[in-house]
This record gives structure tokens, C-alpha cells and sequence, in this order.
């Protein structure tokens, strides 16, 4: 156990830091070792190593099989995945995306000469605000992206009817929400198609990697040429495209962490709730919640310092990094104010009142298998000293 220093000891103040190796926000979880090195020795004896090989296709079918979906495709990360679902999908002109998000789904349409276009989140939920959405449609508008920040589902069903009242398409950002569902639905199934991202940091990875799900047969055959130049075969090049492939050893990742995928949620779970009972009654931190439900995958301790609190979120996070224990301002300040969006949108930020408030509020907390009971004792009692 690690003891409970008093305020004065705090590293802030001078003391040497809680712990000698930084405790952070998405170390990766690792599943099975045994699998994944028996599937590392395969792909050395068939010199196959790219290209939609055997632990590509197998991977694809299971995570198809496991959300449900009839076509996943996996490629080398999420944004190019995204970027790549929404050339599919033939996105262009203006995007309404959310600005509390991470920075790629944004870029994932800069990068392609759209604009995106900021709506405002509800400050309960973190997730878009329909309401919002219908303020920023103009006549260039030609889709909305929701993400399922956290893993809690964005409120799908109100944006399908903004998409359809308005003739948009509907596409969601899943990044954080694989193993997640939705009114008894897997987060996968929504919109015209859904991203994921396997990167190390996210609740389940294949070192980098994520995927496009989706039921649509065209978009899926679409979206395998796309990541792969437009090779219809040797020598065949039928479509425009770029190189968005998953190689076969972080298929071989994949695979092994899905053995463990139920443990990781149920240590992040007991987590969670091991932070709930420890921060309970500290005025101004409340954590959010999960819908009870839906499944979620607990993989972000997300803590909001509200006025109640004597400390502010920044002094916080200060205090709790000079422990190294290296808590995130996720995801501040916003897109909007990151570039190019603030020199592009200068003003943007009168629209997006939650977004700031809820940006300036937030604290992630590191979970996972490398955090244990007495780690979480020691980052509440530095939020009791503070807060
Ligand atoms: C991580 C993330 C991405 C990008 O995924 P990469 O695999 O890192 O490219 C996109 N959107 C959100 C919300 C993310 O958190």
C-alpha cells in the first residue's frame, strides 16, 4: 500500500514524486501472450505479411461476428479508416461533426477538403446535441458523424431522424466504444457505417489498426478496393485508393486480445467502481456515469471538478502529474480551438458553449490491468487533499 501523504507532502510541494514510473491515461492491455506468439511464428513460417492475409480475414470475420455486422474491414488505424468510410460513403462540402471529440475526426475530413462543421454536445452526455446538429445544417451540408465518446452511444436515434428529415447521411465515430452497445444492440450496427479504432491506447488494440463496420454490401466492397490502391487483382486497378492496409502481425494482436476482451472490461469495471467508492461524497468531483443498461467497456475514468470544488481542474491534473500519475485533460480544448479549425472558424466557439464548459471540466484517470486498489486510494486521496 502505498501511504496517504498529507498535503504538505505532495510533489507539487516539493516531495519526490508517489511513483518512480509514470502510472498512464491508455497503457495498453495486453491479452494473450501464448496466442499472440504462436500466431507471430505462423506468420514467419508463411512469409505472408500483408497484403489480406489469413489472420487479416480471420480477425475481420470475428469482430463481424462479435458486433453482428455482416462486413468488417480492417485497416492500418482509425483515422485512415474514417477517412476512407467517408469517401466511401461520398461525403463532401460540410460535415457536422462534434468539437469534444479527438482531433481525427476532424482531420479525417480537412485532410479531404471538407469541412467540418462544430455542433455542440449536451453537457449530461458528451455526445452530440440533436438540437445543435439542425443550428449548423446550411445547404452544403452533407452528412453528420456522431461519436460515442467514452463508449456511451451517441443518441442515435435523434440524429437518424436529423439525417433523414434533412436528406444527410449518418456515419458514427466508435473509436471508444468497441465492445459497447446500445439498447440491447452492439455499438456497430449504426448508421450507414461505424469506425473503429484498435490503436494501443483504446480499450482493445492491435498495436495501431482499426476497421469500418457495416451492412452495406457496396460501401464494404467499396471500402476493400479503397485500401488497397483499387487492386481488383494483379495488375487491375479499378478504383482510386491509397495504402490502408492492417498487416498480418497486428491482426495476430487482434486475435489474441479478443481471448482476453471480457477480463479487460471486468478489470476496468472493477475499477471504475473501486474509483466511484473512493472519490464518493468529495464535493465538486462527480464521475460520470454509465448507462447500466447498455454494455460499456469502462475503459475512461472521466471525472468532472464542477464550482464545488476548492481546486481547479488544471491544479488538479498539476497535482496529480508531479505524482506522475499522468491524468489527461481529454479532450481540451477542443477541436474548435485547435488548428486549423481556430484560424478557419475564429468565432466558433459562441456556438459550442457545453463543449468549453465540459472541456474545461473534465479530468481521465488512468485504469486498466496495471492499476490496482491502492493506486486508486492514492490518486483519491490526492483529489481529497485538493478538492
Ligand atoms: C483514437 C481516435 C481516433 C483515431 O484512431 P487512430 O487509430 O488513432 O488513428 C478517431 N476518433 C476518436 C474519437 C479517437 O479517440
Amino acid at each position: 500500500m502505498k501511504e496517504v501523504r498529507s498535503k504538505a507532502d505532495l510533489a507539487l510541494h516539493g516531495a519526490a514524486p508517489a511513483y518512480a514510473q509514470p502510472l498512464h491515461v491508455g497503457r495498453p492491455n495486453v491479452g494473450s501472450r501464448d496466442t499472440f506468439m504462436r500466431l507471430a511464428g505462423e506468420i514467419f513460417d508463411r512469409r505472408w505479411f500483408s497484403n489480406n492475409g489469413p489472420l487479416v480475414e480471420e480477425f475481420e470475420r470475428t469482430v463481424a461476428d462479435f458486433l453482428g455486422v455482416k462486413h468488417c474491414v480492417a485497416m492500418c488505424n482509425g483515422t485512415i479508416a474514417l477517412e476512407i468510410a467517408i469517401r466511401a460513403l461520398g461525403l463532401g462540402g460540410e460535415v457536422i461533426v462534434p468539437s469534444y471529440t479527438f482531433v481525427a475526426t476532424a482531420h479525417a475530413l480537412y485532410w479531404q477538403g471538407i469541412t467540418p462543421v462544430f455542433a455542440d454536445i449536451d453537457p449530461r452526455t458528451h455526445n452530440l446535441d440533436p438540437d445543435a446538429v439542425r443550428r449548423m445544417i446550411t445547404p452544403r451540408t452533407t452528412g453528420i458523424i456522431g461519436v460515442h465518446l467514452w463508449g456511451r452511444a451517441a443518441p442515435v436515434s435523434e440524429l437518424q431522424a436529423v439525417a433523414e428529415e434533412n436528406g444527410l447521411k449518418l456515419m458514427f465515430d466508435a473509436a471508444h466504444a468497441f465492445g459497447c452497445s446500445y439498447q440491447g444492440q452492439m455499438i456497430g450496427k449504426f448508421g450507414s457505417a461505424e469506425v473503429l479504432s484498435f490503436h494501443a491506447t483504446k480499450f482493445f488494440n492491435t498495436f495501431e489498426g482499426g476497421a469500418v463496420v457495416t451492412d452495406d454490401d457496396d460501401m464494404a466492397g467499396k471500402m476493400r478496393l479503397m485500401r488497397n490502391f483499387g487492386f481488383a487483382g494483379f495488375d487491375n486497378v479499378i478504383h482510386p485508393g491509397t495504402n490502408g492496409k492492417m498487416t498480418e502481425i497486428c491482426a495476430a494482436m487482434g486475435l489474441a486480445n479478443f481471448d482476453c476482451l471480457e477480463d479487460v472490461i471486468q478489470t476496468n469495471e472493477a475499477n471504475y467502481h473501486a474509483y466511484s467508492l473512493a472519490l464518493r461524497g468529495l464535493p465538486g468531483v462527480e464521475l460520470i456515469a454509465y448507462d447500466a443498461a447498455s454494455r460499456n467497456n469502462f475503459q475512461y475514468v472521466v471525472v468532472e471538478i464542477t464550482n464545488g470544488s476548492r481546486a481547479t481542474r488544471d491544479e488538479i491534473v498539476a497535482a496529480l502529474q508531479a505524482e506522475n500519475v499522468l491524468a489527461r485533460k481529454y479532450f481540451w480544448p477542443g477541436c474548435h480551438r485547435m488548428k486549423p479549425y481556430r484560424d478557419l472558424f475564429p468565432h466558433a466557439g459562441l456556438m459550442l458553449p457545453h463543449t468549453e464548459a465540459v472541456a474545461s471540466r473534465v479530468i481521465v484517470l488512468p485504469t486498466g490491468g496495471d492499476v490496482c486498489a491502492s493506486d486508486i486510494e492514492f490518486i483519491a486521496s490526492v483529489f481529497r487533499q485538493l478538492a
